[in-house]
Protein backbone atom coordinates (compact mmCIF):
# COMPACT_ATOMS: atom_id res chain seq x y z
CA UNK A 1 0.00 0.00 0.00
CA UNK A 2 1.38 3.75 -0.49
CA UNK A 3 2.16 6.31 1.94
CA UNK A 4 -0.84 8.78 2.69
CA UNK A 5 1.26 11.62 3.98
CA UNK A 6 -0.31 14.33 6.02
CA UNK A 7 0.91 18.40 6.88
CA UNK A 8 0.07 18.03 10.60
CA UNK A 9 1.56 21.12 11.45
CA UNK A 10 4.70 22.45 12.80
CA UNK A 11 7.52 21.86 16.10
CA UNK A 12 7.79 23.52 19.11
CA UNK A 13 11.16 24.15 17.02
CA UNK A 14 9.15 25.74 14.15
CA UNK A 15 9.76 22.61 11.98
CA UNK A 16 6.81 21.10 9.65
CA UNK A 17 5.98 18.04 10.22
CA UNK A 18 4.40 15.07 8.30
CA UNK A 19 2.78 11.91 9.15
CA UNK A 20 1.31 9.54 6.77
CA UNK A 21 -1.35 7.67 8.54
CA UNK A 22 -1.47 4.60 5.96
CA UNK A 23 1.92 3.31 7.88
CA UNK A 24 1.55 4.52 11.58
CA UNK A 25 5.01 6.96 10.89
CA UNK A 26 6.30 10.18 10.44
CA UNK A 27 7.24 10.96 6.65
CA UNK A 28 9.99 14.47 7.33
CA UNK A 29 13.52 14.80 7.74
CA UNK A 30 15.29 17.61 10.11
CA UNK A 31 14.67 20.20 8.63
CA UNK A 32 11.28 19.94 7.71
CA UNK A 33 11.10 18.65 4.33
CA UNK A 34 8.12 16.46 3.16
CA UNK A 35 9.91 12.59 1.90
CA UNK A 36 8.15 10.85 -0.53
CA UNK A 37 7.82 7.55 1.48
CA UNK A 38 7.48 7.43 5.47
CA UNK A 39 9.96 6.08 7.66
CA UNK A 40 8.10 2.92 8.75
CA UNK A 41 10.53 0.18 7.90
CA UNK A 42 7.65 -3.12 7.67
CA UNK A 43 5.09 -1.48 5.18
CA UNK A 44 4.32 -4.93 3.81
CA UNK A 45 2.94 -5.59 7.51
CA UNK A 46 -0.14 -3.09 7.06
CA UNK A 47 -1.06 -4.96 3.20
CA UNK A 48 -1.45 -8.46 5.40
CA UNK A 49 -4.61 -7.81 7.73
CA UNK A 50 -6.70 -10.05 9.60
CA UNK A 51 -10.10 -8.71 10.82
CA UNK A 52 -10.71 -10.01 14.28
CA UNK A 53 -13.96 -9.83 14.29
CA UNK A 54 -14.59 -12.34 11.65
CA UNK A 55 -11.85 -14.85 12.99
CA UNK A 56 -11.55 -15.62 16.53
CA UNK A 57 -8.42 -15.64 18.29
CA UNK A 58 -7.63 -18.08 20.33
CA UNK A 59 -3.77 -17.85 20.94
CA UNK A 60 -1.34 -15.03 20.19
CA UNK A 61 2.52 -15.58 20.99
CA UNK A 62 4.86 -13.17 20.15
CA UNK A 63 8.47 -14.25 20.06
CA UNK A 64 11.79 -11.93 20.34
CA UNK A 65 14.05 -14.39 18.25
CA UNK A 66 17.18 -12.51 20.35
CA UNK A 67 15.87 -9.50 21.92
CA UNK A 68 19.15 -8.23 21.90
CA UNK A 69 19.97 -7.83 18.45
CA UNK A 70 16.30 -7.55 17.04
CA UNK A 71 13.03 -5.55 18.68
CA UNK A 72 10.92 -6.83 16.07
CA UNK A 73 8.66 -10.10 17.21
CA UNK A 74 7.61 -12.66 15.24
CA UNK A 75 3.74 -13.59 15.40
CA UNK A 76 1.96 -17.10 16.06
CA UNK A 77 -1.94 -16.65 16.16
CA UNK A 78 -3.95 -19.47 16.43
CA UNK A 79 -0.52 -21.68 16.18
CA UNK A 80 0.35 -20.16 12.60
CA UNK A 81 2.79 -17.38 11.97
CA UNK A 82 1.68 -13.97 10.87
CA UNK A 83 3.06 -10.97 9.69
CA UNK A 84 0.72 -8.74 9.19
CA UNK A 85 -1.53 -6.80 11.36
CA UNK A 86 -5.48 -6.91 13.00
CA UNK A 87 -8.16 -5.21 12.09
CA UNK A 88 -10.86 -4.86 14.40
CA UNK A 89 -13.20 -1.98 14.06
CA UNK A 90 -11.26 1.48 13.46
CA UNK A 91 -7.75 -0.09 15.26
CA UNK A 92 -4.85 -1.27 13.47
CA UNK A 93 -2.71 -3.16 15.38
CA UNK A 94 0.78 -4.21 14.83
CA UNK A 95 4.34 -6.23 16.52
CA UNK A 96 4.63 -3.23 18.32
CA UNK A 97 0.88 -3.05 20.02
CA UNK A 98 1.75 -6.76 21.18
CA UNK A 99 5.29 -5.49 22.52
CA UNK A 100 3.08 -2.66 24.21
CA UNK A 101 0.88 -4.54 26.23
CA UNK A 102 4.07 -6.90 27.01
CA UNK A 103 5.35 -3.99 28.83
CA UNK A 104 2.52 -2.32 30.38
CA UNK A 105 1.47 -6.02 31.93
CA UNK A 106 5.37 -6.69 32.81
CA UNK A 107 4.84 -2.60 34.93
CA UNK A 108 1.76 -3.67 35.98
CA UNK A 109 0.23 -0.64 34.37
CA UNK A 110 -3.45 -0.46 34.68
CA UNK A 111 -4.78 0.44 31.02
CA UNK A 112 -7.39 2.75 29.87
CA UNK A 113 -9.71 3.41 27.10
CA UNK A 114 -7.89 6.61 25.41
CA UNK A 115 -9.19 8.02 22.66
CA UNK A 116 -7.98 10.91 19.94
CA UNK A 117 -9.66 14.23 20.31
CA UNK A 118 -8.93 14.82 16.58
CA UNK A 119 -9.44 12.05 14.35
CA UNK A 120 -11.28 9.98 17.30
CA UNK A 121 -9.72 6.80 17.08
CA UNK A 122 -8.56 4.45 20.23
CA UNK A 123 -5.13 5.04 21.16
CA UNK A 124 -2.09 2.37 21.96
CA UNK A 125 0.62 3.19 24.37
CA UNK A 126 4.10 1.65 23.23
CA UNK A 127 7.47 1.34 23.78
CA UNK A 128 8.42 3.93 26.79
CA UNK A 129 4.75 5.04 26.61
CA UNK A 130 3.66 1.76 28.07
CA UNK A 131 4.76 2.16 31.28
CA UNK A 132 5.59 5.87 31.69
CA UNK A 133 1.70 7.46 32.26
CA UNK A 134 1.44 10.54 30.48
CA UNK A 135 -1.30 13.60 29.37
CA UNK A 136 0.20 14.54 26.20
CA UNK A 137 -0.53 11.37 23.51
CA UNK A 138 0.95 10.89 20.12
CA UNK A 139 -2.16 10.05 18.05
CA UNK A 140 -0.38 6.92 15.51
CA UNK A 141 -3.16 7.24 13.12
CA UNK A 142 -4.11 10.65 12.63
CA UNK A 143 -0.29 11.89 13.89
CA UNK A 144 -1.55 14.59 15.94
CA UNK A 145 -0.78 15.58 19.69
CA UNK A 146 -3.46 15.72 21.96
CA UNK A 147 -4.51 16.21 25.75
CA UNK A 148 -6.15 13.52 28.29
CA UNK A 149 -7.67 14.83 31.57
CA UNK A 150 -4.95 12.75 33.67
CA UNK A 151 -1.89 10.84 32.98
CA UNK A 152 -2.62 7.55 31.52
CA UNK A 153 -1.67 4.72 29.39
CA UNK A 154 -4.30 3.46 26.69
CA UNK A 155 -4.76 0.38 25.00
CA UNK A 156 -6.95 -0.65 22.46
CA UNK A 157 -5.90 -4.67 22.97
CA UNK A 158 -6.70 -4.41 26.22
CA UNK A 159 -10.22 -2.82 25.31
CA UNK A 160 -10.60 -6.57 22.87
CA UNK A 161 -9.13 -8.77 25.18
CA UNK A 162 -9.04 -9.64 28.70
CA UNK A 163 -5.04 -9.95 28.65
CA UNK A 164 -4.28 -11.21 32.22
CA UNK A 165 -1.22 -11.04 34.46
CA UNK A 166 1.73 -12.20 33.73
CA UNK A 167 2.92 -14.40 36.28
CA UNK A 168 6.59 -14.99 37.89
CA UNK A 169 8.79 -17.82 39.53
CA UNK A 170 11.33 -15.78 41.82
CA UNK A 171 14.10 -17.51 39.80
CA UNK A 172 17.44 -15.55 38.44
CA UNK A 173 18.93 -16.58 35.03
CA UNK A 174 22.25 -15.26 33.14
CA UNK A 175 21.90 -13.52 29.76
CA UNK A 176 25.03 -13.77 27.81
CA UNK A 177 24.71 -12.87 24.21
CA UNK A 178 21.28 -14.27 23.28
CA UNK A 179 17.57 -13.61 24.99
CA UNK A 180 14.93 -15.17 23.43
CA UNK A 181 11.54 -13.90 24.37
CA UNK A 182 8.01 -15.40 24.27
CA UNK A 183 5.08 -13.74 25.44
CA UNK A 184 1.47 -15.57 24.99
CA UNK A 185 -0.88 -12.61 25.28
CA UNK A 186 -4.08 -14.59 26.02
CA UNK A 187 -2.40 -17.09 29.06
CA UNK A 188 0.05 -14.75 30.78
CA UNK A 189 3.05 -16.11 30.00
CA UNK A 190 6.57 -15.01 29.25
CA UNK A 191 9.70 -16.82 28.93
CA UNK A 192 13.06 -15.79 28.86
CA UNK A 193 15.36 -18.61 26.99
CA UNK A 194 12.27 -21.06 27.67
CA UNK A 195 12.71 -20.00 31.51
CA UNK A 196 10.20 -18.90 33.97
CA UNK A 197 12.10 -16.13 35.74
CA UNK A 198 11.72 -12.60 37.28
CA UNK A 199 15.25 -11.66 37.05
CA UNK A 200 18.29 -11.92 34.75
CA UNK A 201 21.98 -11.22 35.60
CA UNK A 202 23.22 -9.68 32.56
CA UNK A 203 26.84 -7.76 32.26
CA UNK A 204 27.04 -8.53 35.98
CA UNK A 205 23.88 -6.95 37.00
CA UNK A 206 21.07 -8.63 38.32
CA UNK A 207 17.47 -7.10 36.94
CA UNK A 208 14.24 -7.86 37.12
CA UNK A 209 12.54 -8.65 34.49
CA UNK A 210 10.26 -5.66 33.69
CA UNK A 211 12.83 -3.32 34.00
CA UNK A 212 15.16 -5.40 31.51
CA UNK A 213 12.22 -5.67 28.91
CA UNK A 214 11.07 -1.92 29.49
CA UNK A 215 14.73 -0.46 28.22
CA UNK A 216 15.37 -2.55 25.71
CA UNK A 217 11.45 -1.81 23.82
CA UNK A 218 12.08 1.54 25.26
CA UNK A 219 12.13 3.51 21.88
CA UNK A 220 9.53 0.83 19.90
CA UNK A 221 6.62 3.59 19.78
ZN1 LIG B 1 3.84 5.30 4.68
ZN1 LIG C 1 -5.85 10.84 15.89
ZN1 LIG D 1 -0.20 7.84 24.75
Amino acid sequence: MKCNIEYIGKSRQGITKYYCTVHKSFAYDKFGNKLDECLCSNKEIYDNRLNIKQNEIKDVNIKYENILENVIPRIMINGKEFNGSLEYDNSLLTYKDFGGIMLAKLNNIPLEIVKCSHCGRYHSDNGRFAYTPHRTHLCLYCGHLFRAKEKDIGSELAMIYNVPEVKFEDKLLKIDNYCCVEYNMLKGTLLINNENVNRVLFKDKDINIAKFLSHILENEF
